[in-house]
């Protein structure tokens, strides 16, 4: 049963696909040279969304389900941007913005498998 919450916009990232608010998610434009990482959420074309503060959602292997072959490339973009800031105390420019306490923050599960095979 899920809650209606107001009208907040929720997407989900494709490498946990956790749901979670879209200002609190990192947005990926698929362009015809590759994922392009689109921090102002405002490129056109097809989005997809990762969770910019969970390092497990930047690895390849768990991106390759949604970016098959280029999913190496766009597991390095992702760690080469976010990688940087994270460590860096509070992420600086993410479109995260002011905190819309909802209380979704449960426990995180722990990246075991998840169909991964081979
Ligand atoms: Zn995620």
């Amino acid at each position: 049963m899920a809650k209606a919450k107001g009208h907040v916009p929720v997407r989900m990232c494709v490498s946990c696909r956790r749901r979670r608010p879209k200002r609190e998610l990192l947005r990926i434009v698929r362009t015809p040279e590759g994922f392009v990482i689109d921090r102002t959420g405002k490129r056109p074309g097809r989005g997809a969304y990762v969770c910019p503060d969970t390092p497990t959602c930047w690895e390849e292997k768990r991106l390759r389900r949604f970016a098959g072959g280029s999913a190496a490339r766009l597991a390095l973009e992702l760690q080469a941007v976010l990688g940087g800031e994270v460590r860096d105390g509070e992420g600086a420019h993410l479109p995260t913005g002011q905190g819309t306490g909802d209380g979704e923050r449960g426990a995180h599960g722990a990246p075991g498998h998840d169909g991964g095979g081979v």
